[in-house]
């Protein structure tokens, strides 16, 4: 058993060290990143529920790495979070986000809606908002079509968050908060920050047990009271669908409409709209 409990220990050190090793090695490969080009914004429509219009699309970032092959954000953005990477990638993302918006207005998709993800890292950032105004310059985009998802976990310093906001706010510029109702501070401030809209979180979808729908019904009347618009995301089946229209949630993203799209691919639909 001593023999047995040694190996184990053993075993579980190299897996530990095995896990330690393979995030460094990526961290380095991150690092280079973005000089290689190896950084690409795919992009997931977003649709209001009653016209069926396309109202915009979410920028989610992938790495594809030279021998790795596709990484998921899910796997380097902690890394990147953990590192401060993320200050370099989070302005790469701006850019090419707000790059891509204006050139697609330009080709008269007018009113297409630009939807960025930002860490805890960017937020927290006293030049936040500055960096944000000066690519919006760069860009020319007009900040009304800039729509800044933060999540809830950000806006525990609550003063901080305020200002912040407040400024986005005076600028023009949207602001969401994502995987609403997984936070704990979700009902307090939300009145005192200056939201757009709110994300319900794709978990509730997922598994519409009698607890899940109530949670979906309560946030959607609250954004109702508000005034914020709704937007449901990981929208997989036509019963989900039919259930948030019922409650009738403004927006919807998700698999059963689309999968987020290379730029080409964005293109390709938007023709094939008749304006
Ligand atoms: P998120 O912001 O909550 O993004 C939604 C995730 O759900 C995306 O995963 C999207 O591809 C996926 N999704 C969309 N529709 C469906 C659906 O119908 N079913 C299911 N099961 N999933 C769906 P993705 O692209 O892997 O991104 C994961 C997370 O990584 C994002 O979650 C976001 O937190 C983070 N992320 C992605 N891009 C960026 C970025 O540019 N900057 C930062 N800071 N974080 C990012
Ligand atoms: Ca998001
Ligand atoms: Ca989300
Ligand atoms: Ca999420």
């Amino acid at each position: 058993a001593k023999e047995q409990g040694k190996n184990t220990f053993r075993f579980f050190t190299q897996e530990l060290n095995n896990n330690l090793m393979e995030k460094t090695l990526l961290e380095m490969d991150l690092r280079q990143a973005i000089s290689k080009d190896e950084l690409e914004l795919y992009y997931q429509p977003q649709y209001d529920m009653k016209t069926g219009l396309m109202t915009g699309v979410e920028a989610l970032v992938r790495w594809n790495h030279s021998t790795k092959g596709l990484i998921s954000p899910g796997t380097f953005i902690p890394i990147a979070e953990e590192s401060g990477l993320i200050l370099p990638i989070g302005l790469w993302v701006l850019e090419t986000a707000c790059a891509q918006a204006k050139t697609w207005q330009c080709e008269n998709f007018q009113s297409l809606r630009m939807s960025v993800n930002v860490s805890i890292r960017q937020f927290k950032q006293p030049s936040f908002v500055d960096e944000v105004l000066d690519v919006l310059h760069k860009t020319g985009l007009d900040p009304a079509y800039l729509n800044i998802e933060i999540t809830e976990s950000m806006t525990t310093d609550v003063i901080y968050s305020q200002k912040i906001l407040q400024r986005l706010h005076t600028e023009g510029i949207r602001v969401s908060i994502d995987d609403f109702g997984t936070g704990y501070s979700s009902l307090s401030y939300l009145s005192k920050f200056p939201i757009t809209h709110l994300k319900i979180d794709q978990v509730f979808l997922q598994d519409l047990n009698s607890s899940n729908t109530a949670i979906i019904k309560t946030i959607i009347e609250l954004a109702k009271n508000l005034n914020i618009d709704v937007i449901a995301e990981g929208v997989e089946t036509a019963e989900q669908a039919s259930f948030l229209s019922t409650l009738r949630c403004d927006e919807v993203q998700g698999y059963l409409y689309s999968r987020p799209l290379t730029k080409d691919k964005v293109e390709d639909l938007l023709k094939s709209f008749v304006y």
